[in-house]
C-alpha cells in the first residue's frame, strides 16, 4: 500500500510496525455544533483508508470526541468553543457535548462511516492529560504565564518537521501579532490554561498549577498514546491541522517519549464552497440535516466525495451533488440487473481481476476517483458474465460503502416543483426552530398542493397524495 505522507512530502510503502494491527489515530469533531458537510469529506476518506487497510491487517482505529478546550482562536486568548456553545443555547456545556456528540454519530453512521475502534472523550481522560504535562515539566519544556502553563516550543528541535523550516518562520510572524506579552516564543502554545478569576467554568478540574482545563493538543497525544503506544502507524486529520495541531502534537509527544511520534501523517484537504471555506465559526455551513431537508441521501454526498482524490480540493456546488446522485442511482439500477441476470451463471475466475484491478487503484494512495471508473468500466464491460459483476460489485462496496444493492428509489430522484421544495425547505427550518406552529401551517400547505410529508428520523419524507 502507497500513502502519501505529509512529513516526507512524498509517497512511501505502508507496512505496519506490528502485522497483528494497523494503529491509527483521527482527529475527532470538537462538539459544540453541528459538524458540516467539510468535516464529513474527512471523516469519509479516513473510513476508505481504515477499510482499505482491513484488507491486509486488523485496524485498531482511535477518535478522540473533543468536548473541552478547543478555543476560538489559535492563539490561546479566545474563549472555549463549549462554554460559547453552551452560552449561545442556553444549556450546560455538558448538555452541548452530549447534544451535538449524538448528532454527530448521526452524520457518522449515515455515511456508512465505520466506528472507531476506540472513540475517547476529552473530558474523561484529563488525568492522562494532567500526567503528559508533568511529564514535560519535569524534564524542561514548560514554563507558568499568568493564565496558565506553557511549552517552549524553542526547545524542541524538530519543531520544523511537519511544516519546513521557511513556512515556519512565516507562521511565527503571523503569531507574532496576536502573541501575548508573556509568552516566550510566537509559537508556544498553552498546556493548561487557569479558569478565569472573574468568571466561573463550567468544566474545570483541579491540578498541582490550579483549577483550569487541559489545551486541545495535548488532549489528542495523550489520548493516541494512551490506546495506541508511543509510536502511532498513522495519524490523520483535515489539512489545517497541520501547521499548528499537529506540529503541537509532535512537539509534546516526542519531547515527553524521545520517540518517534507518528510514522505516517495522512492529510485530507478540504471541501470548499465556491465563496471560499467552509466553516462552523463563519456561521453559514451545509449539513448532513440541511441535504435530506433537501431531499438528497447522505451517501448521495459520499459518491460526491469518492469523485475527488482526498488530497485535492473539492468544490461544493448542488449540480455535483446532482449528478452524484444520479450516478448512484444509475450505479443501483445496474447492479440490480446484474443481480437479476446472475441466476444460474457460475463465476470463472475473472471477477478476480478486476478486483485486482480496483483494488490497485485504492491501495495507490487511496485513489478513490479511479477505484470508481473501474467500477463502471467492469460493470459497462462485456468482460465479465453478471455472477462476476455481482461478486465484484460485493467486493468494490465493501471498501466504497455506497449500498449499491439498495434497491434504486426511482420516485425520490425525481425533482419535485419548486414551490413544494420551497415549502419543504421552510418546514425544516421552521422545525429547527422548534416552530411547530408555522411547520404544521406548512404541512397543510403541502397537502393543499397535493403532497403529503411525513417526519423520520431521516428528516422530511414526502409523497404524491
Ligand atoms: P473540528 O470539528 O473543527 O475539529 O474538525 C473536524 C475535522 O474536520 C478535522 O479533521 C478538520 O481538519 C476537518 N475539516 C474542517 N473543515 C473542513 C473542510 N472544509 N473540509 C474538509 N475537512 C475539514
Ligand atoms: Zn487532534
Amino acid at each position: 500500500m502507497q500513502l502519501y505522507n505529509t512529513e516526507s512530502h512524498r509517497k512511501e510503502q505502508f507496512t505496519p510496525q506490528n502485522t497483528a494491527q494497523v494503529t491509527m489515530y483521527c482527529c475527532g469533531p470538537t462538539v459544540y455544533n453541528y459538524a458540516h458537510i467539510g468535516n464529513m469529506r474527512t471523516y469519509i476518506f479516513e473510513d476508505l483508508l481504515d477499510r482499505t487497510l482491513r484488507l491486509h491487517w486488523p485496524v485498531k482505529h482511535v477518535m478522540n470526541v473533543t468536548d473541552v478546550g478547543h478555543l476560538v482562536s489559535d492563539a490561546d486568548d479566545g474563549e472555549d468553543k463549549m462554554e460559547l456553545g453552551a452560552a449561545r443555547e442556553g444549556k450546560s456545556a455538558w448538555d452541548i457535548a452530549k447534544f451535538y456528540e449524538e448528532k454527530f454519530f448521526a452524520d457518522f453512521d449515515a455515511l456508512n462511516c465505520t466506528r472507531p475502534t476506540v472513540i475517547s472523550r476529552a473530558t474523561e481522560h484529563i488525568k492522562e492529560m494532567i500526567a503528559l504535562i508533568k511529564t514535560l515539566e519535569e524534564k524542561g519544556y514548560t514554563y507558568r504565564t499568568s493564565d496558565g502553563i506553557y511549552y517552549d516550543t524553542s526547545k524542541f528541535p524538530r519543531y520544523d518537521a511537519l511544516v519546513g523550516r521557511s513556512r515556519l518562520e512565516g507562521l511565527k510572524g503571523g503569531a507574532r501579532v496576536e502573541m501575548s506579552e508573556e509568552k516566550k516564543n510566537p509559537t508556544d502554545f498553552a498546556l493548561w490554561k487557569f479558569s478565569p478569576k472573574d468568571k466561573k467554568r463550567q468544566m474545570e478540574w483541579d491540578s498541582s498549577w490550579g483549577v483550569g482545563f487541559p489545551g486541545w493538543h495535548i488532549e489528542c497525544s495523550a489520548m493516541a498514546m494512551k490506546y495506541l503506544g508511543n509510536t502511532l502507524d498513522i495519524h490523520c486529520g483535515g489539512i489545517d491541522h497541520v501547521s499548528v495541531h499537529h506540529t503541537n502534537e509532535i512537539a509534546q509527544s516526542e519531547a515527553a517519549t524521545g520517540q518517534r511520534y507518528v510514522r505516517f501523517w495522512v492529510h485530507g484537504e478540504f471541501l470548499v464552497l465556491h465563496a471560499g471555506k467552509m466553516s462552523k465559526s463563519g456561521g453559514t455551513f451545509l449539513t448532513v440535516q440541511s441535504l435530506r431537508d433537501k431531499r438528497y441521501d447522505p451517501l448521495d454526498y459520499r459518491y460526491f466525495c469518492l469523485t475527488a482524490h482526498y488530497r485535492t480540493q473539492l468544490e461544493f456546488t448542488f449540480e455535483g451533488l446532482d449528478s452524484a446522485r444520479k450516478s448512484l442511482q444509475t450505479l443501483r439500477r445496474e447492479t440490480a440487473r446484474a443481480v437479476a441476470e446472475a441466476a444460474g451463471l457460475s463465476l470463472t475466475g475473472k471477477e478476480k481481476d478486476a478486483q485486482a484491478k480496483f483494488q490497485a487503484a485504492m491501495e495507490d494512495d487511496l485513489n478513490a476517483p479511479k477505484a470508481l471508473a473501474v467500477v463502471w468500466e467492469t460493470l459497462r464491460g462485456g468482460e465479465l458474465n453478471a455472477a462476476e459483476k455481482v461478486a465484484f460489485l460485493k467486493f468494490a462496496d465493501s471498501i466504497l460503502a455506497l449500498d449499491m444493492f439498495r434497491a434504486p428509489q426511482e420516485a425520490a430522484a425525481e425533482s419535485l416543483p419548486e414551490q413544494v421544495e420551497a415549502l419543504l425547505q421552510a418546514r425544516a427550518a421552521a422545525r429547527q426552530a422548534k416552530d411547530y406552529k408555522k411547520s404544521d401551517e406548512l404541512r397543510d400547505q403541502l397537502a393543499a398542493a397535493g403532497y403529503r410529508v411525513k417526519d423520520t428520523p431521516q428528516g422530511q419524507q414526502v409523497e404524491k397524495i
